[in-house]
């Protein structure tokens, strides 16, 4: 079975409806591109502030879109702002479960009450998004939610109800910090082997349950399971047995990932929508010359997302790791990436780098981790960046900040065995013993290998007949009711 032309009686129209923030705008972009090319009608929506970010990195003609494409926004309750930088997540996820229902909802009807486009036919929300799904119920409008994190960091999430349960949460004061209770191995969390208390996502760490954290992505990805249809950018052989145990709970569990193999097996329309990405930063493509000049596997990546923070002490730590290596680097360093202000990097520090360090604020990730000379990707683990890591079988050194990061980057070096991690108070030492083991290292080559594995079956899972199309067919079906010829 091949899905090349759909027939359905009336064409679909679907209103996207991401989390802003970059690490869901872009395999929401993804998702959404994907169905512009199956002849659905899509409204993209985006906050009016990354509306803004997304016009100054790739200019007004972007959002232009095309007729079957359209970008639309809605506030998110948070102040004005025009600084280039990620919103707070917290605020954020308050923010928008508060003031986004209303906006949406009439946005939606004003969509229906106009002849320029079809009528709606469904509502495509993230996780974090929730009251997207009243308002398709109260409109009567089908609703499908994209979980656009892992499927352990999903399940990670919903083991939030069972500690408190279980009166492990939450913490009586700060001393479970370094007396070993993060070390605490859970033998109970469903689909999910050797995971200990440090592993679930960061909220966890909490001496209240009033943290907005912990009470929003808690009650969100509880919320998730109830959906009619849950999309995932996973693959069913990475996360085989935590997606069993959360079809379990809800078989409509669809996973289509990695998003960025799926599309190619959609061709371009010839008048269609053509987006190069949805980078909220401007890209500086200067690297990917750099990176031509360094022997296969022998550069190491650094890139920590668009939302991790770091102390001073932490960046040089990094800084100074990464130099003592003597290995080639590529190191991504956003403006907001060091909290309060930070001294620039020193002079001894840029002298000693200056033939093998490339230092700039945002690049085009896919494309660095898929140049031959990169070697090892040291990552925050965000799900985007794990996944595009795996795909093009690049092995990874994990510093993860927080969320469902803990949980992906346990993955990443134990069950995927593609890794290695670095404690949370990061020394120098063990940046460069790292980095060294990972390019020059017996244990390196061991991880390059598995990553050749991985690779492989990610691209195949995502070719026709492979687990990702066959679930991506299955939801054409169930949700959209199109029939593949
Ligand atoms: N990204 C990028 N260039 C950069 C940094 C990040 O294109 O310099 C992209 C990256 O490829 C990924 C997304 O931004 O698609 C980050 O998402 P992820 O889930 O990894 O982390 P988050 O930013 O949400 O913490």
């Amino acid at each position: 079975m091949v899905v090349s032309v759909l027939s359905y009686s009336q064409k679909p129209h679907v209103v996207c409806v991401p989390f802003p923030a970059q690490g869901h705008v872009n395999p929401f972009m993804q998702l959404a591109k994907i169905l512009n090319k199956l002849g659905f009608h899509i409204t993209f929506v985006n906050n009016e502030f990354n509306h803004k970010r997304l016009i100054k990195s790739l200019g007004h003609d972007f959002l232009k879109g095309q007729p079957d494409f359209r970008f639309e926004t809605i506030p998110d309750g948070l102040p004005p702002s025009d600084e280039n930088a990620t919103q707070s997540i917290g605020g954020l996820v308050e923010g928008c479960r508060k003031h986004c229902y209303g906006p949406l909802k009439e946005l939606v009807e004003n969509l229906n009450n106009s002849s320029e486009v079809p009528q709606v036919t469904s509502i495509i929300y993230d996780g974090l998004m929730g009251f997207a799904v009243d308002v398709a119920k109260d409109l009567g409008i089908a609703e499908q939610q994209f979980w656009t994190a892992s499927a352990c960091g999903l399940m990670g999430y919903l083991q939030f109800d069972e500690l408190i349960k279980r009166n492990m949460l939450p913490y009586k004061d700060e001393s479970y910090i370094t007396d070993g209770s993060l070390d605490v191995h859970l033998d109970w969390t469903p689909g999910m082997k050797n995971i200990r208390m440090r592993d679930l996502p960061s909220f966890v760490r909490t001496t209240t349950l009033d943290e907005i954290s912990f009470v929003g992505f808690g009650l969100e990805a509880q919320q998730c399971m109830k959906s009619s249809a849950i999309i995932i950018n996973t693959v069913k052989e990475l996360e085989s047995e935590v997606l069993d145990a959360l079809m379990a709970i809800n078989p409509n569990i669809y996973n289509i990932g990695p998003l960025q193999f799926l599309a190619n097996n959609f061709p371009e329309k010839e008048n269609g929508f053509k987006s190069n990405g949805s980078s909220l930063w401007k890209n500086d493509l200067t690297c990917i010359k750099w990176l031509d000049q360094w022997e296969p596997s022998s550069v190491i990546y650094i890139n920590y997302g668009s939302i991790a923070v770091m102390s001073e002490k932490h960046f040089n730590e990094f800084a100074w790791g990464l130099a003592n290596s003597k290995l080639p680097f590529l190191w991504i360093n956003r403006p907001d990436l060091v909290k309060g202000k930070c001294r620039p990097l020193s002079q001894e520090f840029l002298d000693e780098v200056k033939d093998r360090g490339y230092i700039i604020t945002w690049c085009p990730q896919s494309e660095v981790l898929a140049h031959p000379s990169v070697g090892v990707f040291l990552t925050h683990c965000g799900w985007n960046s794990s996944l595009e890591s795996i795909s093009e079988g690049k092995p990874m050194i994990g510093w993860p900040f927080f969320a469902e990061q803990q949980t992906n980057c346990r993955y990443i070096s134990t069950t995927w065995g593609i890794g290695m991690d670095i404690k949370d108070d990061v020394k120098r030492e063990e940046v460069t013993e790292l980095v060294k083991e990972m390019i020059k290292g017996e244990k390196g080559k061991k991880k390059r290998e598995k990553c050749v594995e991985w690779k492989k079956k990610v691209v195949e899972a995502a070719k026709p007949g492979g687990s990702s199309y066959n679930d991506f067919y299955r939801l054409l079906k169930d949700a959209y009711h199109c029939d593949a010829i």
